[in-house]
């Protein structure tokens, strides 16, 4: 039978249990056995408890839950060469050749790397005398499968991230709390969402709450952006608004590239207009509470999708990354789908932001 190894890595994110569910029932129900990795690579890399097999029941009831059951972590060890050779180690004693990561473009890269050090990896460990050559022999390749778990929806080859959606949930349900009381006392509210390099969540929340103002990092305002939103906040109040709602990405930019921060929004608005402006930084909230319908079910598609590539997958087949694209779960290079969206954050870093929006933009708009 088939041995398939399945870990959560970097931020955690509402619909990764619905993703691990829908793989482990699917690669049972094709006779394979499933080992679920506990804390990311550090589970990898230290082995013991932290690699257990699973059953059909040992996912039941994951579903609703937010963040990850199995755990995740940061791990400078799966950075260095020999902490990578522990973690072959540790796959080879169990005769694990296949690899399934639910992360972001970190944990995709480090699998990957995984990968192509493999054979280099187990011929160390025969030197070391740490494997036998027959096992060298039956694990000689690695096959990797990755989904991306991100609430930024942040990722190329994907049109969505498992826990985006849910993470606009909270971001529109703190919205709605907070426009009562703005209305109240005729406040104004700059609300920052996450978002370091994609303001995904940002842009959708601003169109799905009604927002006066939005910034992104994609698409820095104009040189006397400043002024424009004064004006915008000005007129919505004359047509009647009692409140006004501003929505900053973290990662929002000017167009130097110098960051825009909610406590500049809010002193440039107290000192125009003179309103009496509020910050509220959503922060982990967003990561936080039970997983949307939509996150569930993306989940369990997306889960059932990577079990069946990584078992149909042959020796020489480049590593995947499963995710939807106009609603169908889609199969694409790992690497290919890493260095665009890397291609982004570096446009950006660059000032190239009009490229960096139209890369962004299969995502952005659908
Ligand atoms: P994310 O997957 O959300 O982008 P990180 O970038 O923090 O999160 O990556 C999570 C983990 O993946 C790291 O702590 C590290 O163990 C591993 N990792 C990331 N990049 C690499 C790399 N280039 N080489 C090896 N391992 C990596």
């Amino acid at each position: 039978r088939k041995c398939i190894a399945v870990m959560t890595s970097g931020g955690d994110s509402q619909g990764m249990n619905a993703a691990l569910r829908g793989l482990v029932r699917m690669a049972m129900y094709r006779h394979a056995r499933v080992f679920l990795i506990y804390e990311g690579y550090q589970g990898l890399v230290q082995g013991g408890d932290l690699i257990k097999e699973t059953t059909w029941y040992g996912v039941s009831h994951i579903m609703g839950k937010g963040g990850t059951v199995i755990g995740t972590a940061r791990c400078k060890e799966f950075r260095e060469r020999w902490g990578r050779r522990a973690a072959a180690l540790n796959l080879v004693k169990k005769r694990i050749t296949n690899l399934i990561v639910i992360g972001g473009d970190g944990s995709l890269t480090g699998a990957n790397l995984f990968r192509e050090e493999w054979p280099e990896l187990l011929q160390e460990l025969v030197e070391e005398g740490n494997i036998s050559a027959q096992e060298q022999t039956e694990c000689d390749h690695l096959n990797i499968v990755g989904m991306v778990g991100s609430i930024d929806n942040d990722m190329c080859g994907t049109d969505m991230t498992l826990g985006a959606d849910s993470a606009l949930h909270r971001i529109v349900e703190a919205v709605d709390a907070i426009s009562f009381t703005a209305s109240s006392h005729q406040r104004c509210f700059v609300l920052e969402v996450m978002g370091r390099h994609c303001g995904y969540l940002a842009l959708v929340s601003s169109l799905g709450c009604n927002a006066d103002w939005c910034l992104i990092p994609e698409s820095p305002p104009s040189d006397n952006w400043e002024k424009k939103m004064c004006e915008q906040l000005c007129r919505s109040r004359e047509e009647g608004a009692r409140m006004n709602l501003i929505i900053v990405a973290e990662g929002a930019v000017d167009r130097q590239g110098q960051p825009i921060s909610s406590q500049y929004v809010k002193s440039v608005i107290e000192k125009e207009l003179g309103y009496d402006t509020r910050i509220t930084v959503l922060g982990h909230v967003q990561r936080g509470g039970a997983p949307s319908a939509y996150d569930r079910l993306m989940g369990c598609r997306v889960g059932a999708a990577a079990a069946n590539a990584v078992l149909d997958a042959d020796k020489d087949n480049e590593p995947v990354l499963v995710g939807l694209q106009g609603n169908r779960v889609v199969q694409s290079p790992l690497m290919k789908c890493v260095r665009e969206t890397q291609g982004i954050a570096g446009a950006m870093k660059d000032g190239n932001f009009k490229e960096a929006l139209s890369m962004r933009a299969g995502s952005f708009v659908r």
